[in-house]
């Protein structure tokens, strides 16, 4: 059931009026499912949720055994990790779109777990990845034949850097070189090299010298200007021997090839330096530049492909974006999408829409409009009520974001989840509210039923524990703040929990299993050891947060209750109560006559402040030490409290 559906339905059984939810009766207490008004998505890493049969992998079957924990965390909808046929365990590198990875699970197991979760409002996203796919049977056939059905699949070029100049790379948009990726060699013949070279950089003539070499290897330079980015050694330091000259001896073993670097702290323009087609000669100065910028390789076939991100996920070709519903690609990706979306999923999580044609914000929007358009005709011919739900991954700033909302009915706020952190950190709130409806009034002049999706970190970002220096009542702050704001929250695995971690560290470290019980075996199957035991000890669990009254998990259920009981905070305008405490957020929710005062202490001191406009005896849902005294609001360190008016 859509959640306006059930909003109508609670206003009309008398529900408008939010039901208080603290203390919570019991730590199994549930909301009846039909009762949820909220549009709450939970984010599962399949992976690492949950395992049903036992071989350590997360899988389809273990999220349906697992419902029953969602249901009582408020959630409506889940958006899940790609469960497609992939090479990776994350699987952002899809070899058939059209297939479950057996790894997870069945078809009759998504159908299940579909169905299932309709029994109790809640709503299965996929993620669909439509920039790249994996390295499978259409790459493969695409690169060995030009007859291929699937040649015009990829981006393909004899010589990109002429292609690019000419505007005959689709996927660039018009633009002169790419936002990110590189172009590389396909495989056929040495594209790579072992043994012993020298490098012989001339910085002024932008050329390359590599030689065979009997002299001694040499140690990177760690005080380094220079290096190159070489073989799965990464980066080695250049030594500058006269100036603007800059050499070394190194024993190689690449099966790539190599690049050169200007910079190790960014890959921006200008300071990643390549080739621009051709191989490299022993013994002859290669020409270098950074527009192309593609992997200098060490002979090889002379076909290159691109890559936005990682080589083992080229990129996929749209054609012209005008008209990228007519490419062959489009039309193959489409069918997969309607069978899923006919089998009853009703949202779609796009990754990287940015990069489909290169950070250039209109084309991308028009070829997300498009598939939009397409997949939204497939659900409503299925009978799906509403409109399928749609929701983009712009990975930028808000005013960035904005211009996707031209093709798509809903983005992620990147910039929601980084101004939680930084006003915790500063314990600045009383220009929270003004700043979140600032990000609303970005999005209307391209869409004016926007749906913000807001959220804290992701499985792709630093856990909010690690960026809130793991402080449990700051975690909490961040959850109570995400749940009582305007928009579409989505709850991160493990955020609920208080999981920290960090992506420096491997990106496994983002992505930890859930612990369910205190001693009871997690899904880590995939991560290959590298897992956080320190974190996931017995008190961080599912079974003991359940049973602790003052838990990160508690905390987050109140809070969803509320929302799922309370329109005015699921639907609500937001409108800015001005606050002379910096630490102080104020603001007001209003919907269908209802409206609640939200409060936030950012500091880690108490604040008081009389607040005679507003009423303070019923509290909807609160967080923390607070009080209420002859009309003066008292809240604790880093507490919450919302008050019905
Ligand atoms: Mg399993």
């Amino acid at each position: 059931m859509k959640s306006s559906l059930i909003l109508s339905l609670l206003l009309a059984a008398g529900l408008s009026a939010c039901k208080p939810v603290t203390p919570e009766g019991g730590s199994q207490s549930t909301l009846p499912s039909n009762q949820k008004g909220a549009d709450i998505t939970y984010q599962i890493n399949v992976y690492s949720f949950a395992d049903s049969d036992g071989d350590g992998y997360g899988d389809i079957k273990g999220i349906t055994e697992h419902l029953d924990y969602l249901d009582a965390l408020g959630a409506t909808a889940l958006w899940l990790s790609p469960i497609q046929t992939c090479a990776s365990y994350h699987g952002y590198d899809v070899l058939d779109y059209s297939s479950i990875n057996p790894r997870l699970g069945t078809e009759a197991d998504f159908k299940e777990l579909i169905d299932k979760a309709r029994e109790k409002n809640i709503d299965i996203y996929m993620d669909y990845v439509l920039n790249h796919s994996g390295r499978g049977e259409w790459f493969s056939s695409a690169t060995s034949s030009e007859s291929s059905p699937y040649r015009s699949f990829y981006v393909l070029s004899d010589n990109p850097t002429a292609d690019v100049a000419a505007g005959r790379v689709d996927n660039y948009a018009g633009a002169s070189s790419p936002g990110m990726g590189s172009w590389h060699k396909i495989s056929g013949g040495d594209v790579g090299y072992k043994g012993r070279l020298h490098f012989s950089l001339n910085w002024g003539a932008k050329t390359i010298t590599v030689t065979k070499s009997d002299d001694s290897p040499q140690s990177s330079n760690p005080a380094a200007s220079k290096w190159l980015w070489i073989g799965s050694a990464g980066a080695v330091g250049l030594y500058e021997t006269s100036s603007g000259l800059f050499e070394i001896t190194i024993d190689v073993d690449t099966d790539w090839g190599f690049l050169v670097r200007s910079s190790l702290s960014s890959w921006d323009d200008g300071t990643k330096w390549g080739g621009d087609g051709g191989s490299i000669t022993l013994g002859t100065p290669f020409k270098l530049n950074s527009s192309t910028a593609a992997d200098i390789t060490f002979g090889g076939s002379s076909t290159w492909y691109f890559a936005s991100f990682d080589a083992s996920m080229p990129d996929l070709n749209y054609g012209p974006y005008a008209k990228a519903s007519e490419s062959e690609a489009f039309k193959t990706l489409a069918e997969s999408a309607d069978k899923w979306i006919r089998m009853g999923v009703n949202g779609l999580r796009l990754d990287a829409v940015m990069w489909i044609y290169q950070e250039q914000a209109d084309a991308n929007a028009s070829f997300l409009a498009q598939w939009y358009d397409r997949c939204n005709a497939t659900y409503k011919a299925r009978g799906g009520e509403g409109d399928l739900y749609m929701v983009g991954e712009a990975f930028t700033e808000t005013a960035r974001v904005a211009p996707y909302y031209k093709g798509l009915p809903s983005l992620f706020n990147f910039s929601y989840w980084w101004t939680v952190k930084d006003r915790i950190g500063r314990a600045k709130g009383n220009d929270f509210a003004r700043t979140v409806l600032w990000f609303r009034d970005q999005y209307k002049p391209y869409r004016s039923n926007f749906i913000d999706a807001i959220k804290l970190s992701n499985h792709d970002e630093d856990r909010t524990g690690n960026d809130l220096g793991r402080s449990l009542p700051k975690m909490k702050l961040a959850g109570a703040l995400l749940l009582t704001s305007p928009g579409k929250p989505f709850i991160y695995q493990g955020e609920e929990l208080g999981y920290w971690g960090e992506k420096s560290r491997g990106d496994e470290f983002i992505r930890s299993p859930m612990k369910w019980t205190r001693e009871g075996r997690i899904a880590s199957g995939a991560f290959g050891g590298k897992i956080d035991i320190g974190m996931l000890g017995p008190e961080i669990s599912v079974e003991a947060q359940l049973e602790d009254e003052d838990s990160i998990l508690r905390m987050y259920k109140a809070f969803a209750r509320a929302r799922n009981t309370c329109p005015a905070l699921s639907h609500g305008q937001m409108a800015e109560v001005t606050s002379r405490i910096d630490a102080l957020a104020l603001w007001t929710m209003s919907y269908g006559g209802q409206t609640v005062l939200v409060a936030h202490n950012f500091g880690n001191t108490p604040v008081q402040t009389a607040l005679p406009e507003y009423k303070l005896t019923k509290t909807v849902v609160s967080n923390g030490e607070y009080s209420v005294k002859d009309g003066t609001l008292s809240l604790g360190p880093f507490a919450s409290a919302v008050f019905e008016q």
